[in-house]
Parts: structure tokens; C-alpha cells; sequence
């Protein structure tokens, strides 16, 4: 039986606040299985554009490696009036995967960040997007911003929920794991289980695992 990819479109190194270089993190998602990774550390005004180039240095670089590594960033704790910018700067940079920090039940993020996310369709995925309503849900299949299902304690919490009210609406679903350690990373079979785990039957599990990942890499490439 050969092990089924693994496709991780949230992932964070010493960019941000991860434990390793991308260059590593890379490497460790290579032998783990993975078919591609997203680099996406924290950005703001602050870091938006060095960061992005300096992901890309090293996704660049680990080409050969049998893994597709993309250079991507997640936009964290910025005012909702003022995403589209990073956003747009990120872009700029060469951001291929752009995610939105979403309004996680952990952590205090500016309520309107699920909304301005949802709103723009530069957004790949919205993260962790906790209470997301379902008007907001609706938005985020309208514009093609995909709903995260996270494998990060705390996060987790509102998977069901996330599940359920995309679910209602057509939403489309990825499941990361939002590593900042290459310990978070997961195999195929753990993803589903946290999928699984959200509602999803195993076939709805397997198109937010195999299916939607690679349509949505192919969008800014
Ligand atoms: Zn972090
Ligand atoms: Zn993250």
C-alpha cells in the first residue's frame, strides 16, 4: 500500500515565529511525505516584503528535492481596514499562497477579519476562522477563498463549527496543520482524522486532502 501525499498550505519557520529555516522545514516536509508545502509565516507592514522574498530564496532552492515548496504568507492581527493592502503587498512580493489569520476562538484577532478575508478574492484560505457566520461562509465560496480545518490545538476548537456552516454553503475545505515545528507536520492518514474529526465523511475528507489543494495552488502559479 503506497502512503497517499500530503499537501500543507500553512506552515511557519524562523520567518516568523517557527522553530526552523524554511530551508529545513522544507527538507523535513520532503521526507515526511509531503507533495507540497506552503511557506506561510506571520506578516504585517512590518516584515510583508522581506519576508515573502526571503521564503521564496529558499523555496527556490530546495527544487530538486521531489517536493513543491511555495512561498506564501499569512496576514496576522493587521486592522481589517487595512488587509487589502498586506495583501496586496504580499502579492507584490511573490506570495503565491496568501492567507488570512482568521478569527480563531483563542486568540483575540479584530472581529471583521473573517469578513474582510471572505470579502477578497486575492485570499486563498482563511484560516482558523472560529465563529465564522454563514454569510460569511457564503462570501468565501463566492470569491474562492478557501475554509481552513486546522490540525492546531486551540484553533481546532471551532473545526465543527467551521465544517458545518461552510458545509451548509458550498464552501470548499483544506486541512493544515499551521506548524511552527516540523513535529506539527502531519501525514495524509492524521489530516483525515482531523478532518474526519470536523464531520467530514471520508470522501469529503479525501477532496479537502487531494482535490482542492492542487486547484488552488494553480491559481498564482
Ligand atoms: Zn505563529
Ligand atoms: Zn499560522
Amino acid at each position: 500500500m503506497t502512503m497517499k501525499p500530503r499537501y500543507d498550505l500553512h506552515t511557519h519557520t524562523i520567518v516568523s515565529d517557527g522553530e526552523l529555516l524554511p530551508m529545513e522545514l522544507i527538507r523535513r516536509a520532503a521526507v515526511a511525505n509531503h507533495k507540497v508545502i506552503a511557506i506561510t509565516d506571520h506578516v504585517s507592514f512590518s516584515n510583508v516584503t522581506e519576508a515573502v522574498k526571503s521564503i521564496a530564496r529558499d523555496c527556490r532552492a530546495a527544487e530538486g528535492w521531489g517536493i513543491e515548496a511555495i512561498p506564501g504568507a499569512e496576514v496576522t492581527h493587521v486592522p481589517p481596514g487595512r488587509m487589502d493592502k498586506v495583501i496586496d503587498l504580499a502579492r507584490k512580493a511573490g506570495a503565491q499562497i496568501v492567507v488570512v489569520h482568521g478569527e480563531s476562538p483563542v486568540e483575540p484577532v479584530a472581529p471583521g477579519t473573517n469578513r474582510k478575508a471572505v470579502e477578497n478574492p486575492e485570499v486563498d484560505i482563511l484560516a482558523h476562522p472560529g465563529f465564522i457566520t454563514e454569510e460569511e461562509a457564503a462570501l468565501a465560496k463566492d470569491n474562492g477563498v478557501y475554509l481552513e480545518i486546522t490540525c492546531r490545538k486551540g484553533h481546532s476548537l471551532t473545526n465543527g463549527h467551521v465544517f458545518k456552516v461552510g458545509d451548509s454553503v458550498g464552501a470548499r475545505f483544506v486541512v493544515n496543520t499551521d506548524a511552527h515545528s516540523y513535529r506539527d507536520l502531519s501525514t495524509h492518514e492524521s489530516a483525515r482524522r482531523v478532518a474526519m474529526g470536523a464531520g467530514m465523511s471520508k470522501t469529503e475528507a479525501e477532496i479537502a486532502l487531494l482535490k482542492n489543494p492542487p486547484e488552488l495552488i494553480k491559481r498564482h502559479r
